[in-house]
């Protein structure tokens, strides 16, 4: 069993894949566009992404080239067009494989098996040490993206969907300020807003941890520059 991103905006290929791999019980998560599929990657634990070239947003090979900006996960390109040159380039940028549509299912399911086998994420392999491996552990944060479940101290946390992303997007950079206006653009989805979205969410985040402004843990505001997570010296090293 895998995690796969299917990266395809024609709903019927998509429907077509998803059935397909959810049948070969693998996790599927998908979506229609590149960026999604970077915002997608960067959250969650990926053993294989399926990136259609024909995006409506991004160029395939700017679409691939952002992804392995952020990730090593295998990349198994389909494109409609046959173009040996283009396919030669795209494999030299970091795909892991291809696929020319229309492609059987068994087409696709063979070059997954020996994606995954590279990778050593394929059946048999991973078992409980890739389980715990996606989680993020922050100090006394663990959160685990696929599952969307975060826990402090051992202490399951109730958060929104919002809390949850804006969480998980700060703990992936520990130490890290990251800028309001990427928090916007990467957790809201929006270019510009006003800061109190941010703010508000903060402190509800905060009260969930147990933490305050005035007196943060994990939390941190730096006044006119951004956000950070980072653990408390006194919590176990994650
Ligand atoms: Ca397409």
């Amino acid at each position: 069993m895998a995690r796969v991103l299917v990266v395809e905006d024609d709903q019927f290929v998509r429907s077509a894949l998803i059935r397909h791999l959810t049948e070969a019980s693998h996790t599927v998560r998908s979506v229609g566009t590149a960026l999604e599929a970077l915002r997608e990657v960067a959250h969650l634990g990926f053993d294989v992404v399926i990136l259609d070239l024909g995006l409506p947003d991004l160029d395939g090979a700017e679409a691939l080239k952002m992804l392995r900006g952020i990730t090593q996960v295998p990349v198994i390109i389909a494109t409609a067009r046959d173009d040996e040159a283009e396919i030669v380039r795209l494999l030299n940028d970091g795909a892991d494989d291809y696929l020319v549509k229309p492609f059987s299912v068994e087409h696709l399911s063979a070059r997954m098996a020996a994606v995954l086998r590279r990778a050593g994420t394929g059946t048999g392999g991973g078992g409980a040490g890739a389980e715990a491996d996606r989680a993020i552990r922050a100090g006394g944060l663990v959160i685990d993206p696929l599952r969307r479940q975060a826990e402090l101290d051992g202490r399951a946390l109730d958060l929104t969907r919002r809390e949850f992303d804006l969480l998980a997007f700060l703990a992936q950079r520990p130490g890290v300020v990251v800028p309001r206006r990427e928090l916007l653009a990467e957790v809201w989805q929006q270019s510009y807003g006003d800061d109190q979205t941010i703010d508000v969410h903060l402190s509800w985040l905060r009260r969930k941890l147990g933490e305050t402004a005035a007196s943060p843990r994990y939390l941190h505001t730096l006044r006119g520059v951004g956000v950070k997570l980072e653990p408390p010296r006194d919590s176990p090293r994650g």
